[in-house]
């Protein structure tokens, strides 16, 4: 492989010569950098720290409807959901920001056993009616590899019969410790869709001081090359994030751009499948998130994710439930592509009946907890339709092909039928009656603007199968796709 690990592609130093360098950057500027998006390539630091340091409203505005158009033109109206399903919260770092922190003496430890696993999926996909799942783990010898690898293969071995036809988890991705080639090999081999690291500081200093030595997260470099080392094991669907709340918002997204530009030179234009930027919540007994001086206001939130959308137009981006529902409305407006729903974060939660928060087995406090009906229900209502497809990476579109078919605007035409497909399915499967109501005209309109762009945008041979396998999934039929 054609990388150093000794190497950094992050310097500090030149993040903040940028920066200041481009304050009060001029109108033409601008726009000819917002023009350079809309044609969906990606944009050089220079022109990103451009951006971050906009200050005229006006502009903001444009930026922030070019955003909405990026999305459009790659990601059509769709929003894909998923729910994170966290494994365990032994964990051997001290992260200052984390309630899985080893100090912290008041988190339960739990790890789930394979068995409870299975449990946990059987409510995730026969319930709620999930097909696409994160889980997450803390880093710890009972949470290695092999453990992480059984619980990927458990899931995907969940089949839960339904009324017509049956319900799975179709796709697996793992948030997890960075990992060696030959640990990550072992999870490409389960299964693994996406793998998800996030730096959670591209800023050296503040990375040392909130990993403290003497932990393994110490070690900036070694998270820095996680995926490098994910390519190297086979793994090109790969999403990378920030923590936001640690250090300056502005310096992070510099840090974001870096790293996408160094995946992108080094894999052959592979970028990151999505991009995530959480934002700090509260967690219990951890002090670090009222103190830290650098939380971002939700002005600053949705300029953040502004940018990003224009920096790195053909990503996937994440707005969790982390954020309040007013916010992700706000995100997932501007350009944001998946996020989750019916979300519980304490271990073992799905499992449980009551829907309270559980401070002591969370990493965190959740800010929207709106259960996926209601989230289907919610963008139905502006006309978005919810995409359960998880046909990409089974179809072989992955890494550089998905890339070079969203740059060209053409992955639309699969996820759009593929989106109707799913939704379908999903509606005659979980919807309450009124979800389905307000769903029906979602359908209907998305089927109708395929007819109309047939055979200009849609070859008349995908939309022979769309109405063919439209037909058998009302018949019962489950998990066709193209
Ligand atoms: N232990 C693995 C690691 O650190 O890479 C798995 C990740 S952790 C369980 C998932 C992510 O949650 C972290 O990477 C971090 O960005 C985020 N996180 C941690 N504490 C948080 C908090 N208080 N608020 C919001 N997000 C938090
Ligand atoms: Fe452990 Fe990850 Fe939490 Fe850090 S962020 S304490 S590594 S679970």
């Amino acid at each position: 492989m054609h990388y150093k690990q000794s190497e950094d592609f992050i310097d500090d130093k030149k993040i903040w010569i940028q920066l200041k360098k481009h304050q009060n950057p001029s109108d033409t500027e601008v726009r000819r950098i917002i023009q350079k998006s809309l044609r969906i390539q990606t944009l050089q630091p220079k022109e990103v720290a451009v951006l971050l340091n906009v200050q005229d409203e006006k502009l903001w505005q444009e930026m922030k409807s070019a955003a909405r158009e990026i999305k459009r033109k790659v990601y059509d109206n769709r929003i894909v959901t998923f729910a994170p399903l966290y494994c365990s919260n032994y964990c051997l770092n001290n992260c200052f920001y984390c309630g899985f922190r080893r100090e912290n003496k008041k988190e339960a430890r739990r790890q789930l056993t394979i068995d409870e696993v299975k449990k946990e999926t059987e409510i995730l996909a026969g319930k709620i009616g999930h097909k696409r799942l994160i889980v997450v783990y803390g880093e710890s010898p009972q949470s290695n590899v092999d453990y992480i690898a059984e619980t990927i293969k458990a899931i995907y071995q969940v089949k839960v019969k339904k009324e017509k036809g049956f319900n799975r988890i179709r796709r697996v991705n793992v948030n997890a410790a960075p990992m060696s080639v030959e640990d990550l090999k072992k999870i490409k081999e389960a299964g693994i869709g996406t793998y998800q690291v996030f730096q959670e500081t591209y800023h050296h200093e503040t990375y040392a001081k909130v990993h403290p030595q003497g932990t393994r997260k110490h070690n900036y470099q070694w998270r820095l090359y996680c995926m490098h080392r994910a390519f190297e094991a086979g793994i090109d669907d790969v999403a990378i994030g920030a923590l936001f709340g640690l250090y300056d918002w502005r310096f992070e997204v510099m840090g974001l751009q870096y790293h996408t530009l160094e995946l992108e030179k080094k894999f052959n234009g592979i970028g990151p499948h999505t991009i995530s930027f959480p934002r700090l919540q509260p967690a219990q007994n951890t002090p670090f998130i009222q103190e830290t001086k650098y939380k971002v206001s939700d002005e600053d939130f949705l300029k953040l994710i502004t940018v990003i959308r224009l920096a790195v137009p053909y990503t996937g981006m994440i707005v969790t439930a982390r954020e309040s529902k007013e916010i992700r409305d706000k995100a997932l407006k501007l350009g944001c592509t998946q996020t989750d729903a019916s979300t519980k974060i304490g271990i073992g939660a799905y499992s449980e009946n009551d829907n309270k928060q559980k401070p002591e087995i969370q990493q965190f406090i959740l800010g929207d907890t709106r259960s996926l009906d209601e989230l289907v229900r919610d963008l139905a209502k502006k006309g978005i339709i919810t995409s359960f497809c998880t046909a990409g990476y089974r179809c072989g579109r992955t890494g550089g092909k998905i890339m070079d078919l969203l740059r060209r605007g053409k992955e639309a035409v699969f996820c759009k039928i593929n989106a109707i497909l799913t939704y379908r399915e999903w509606l005659d499967d979980f919807a309450s009656e009124e979800t389905k109501k307000i769903a029906e005209g979602v359908i209907k309109q998305e089927i109708e603007e395929i007819k109309r762009k047939t055979p200009k945008v849609y070859p008349p041979k995908l939309v022979a199968l769309l109405d063919d396998y439209y037909k058998k999934i009302r018949k019962g039929e489950r998990d066709l796709y193209v």
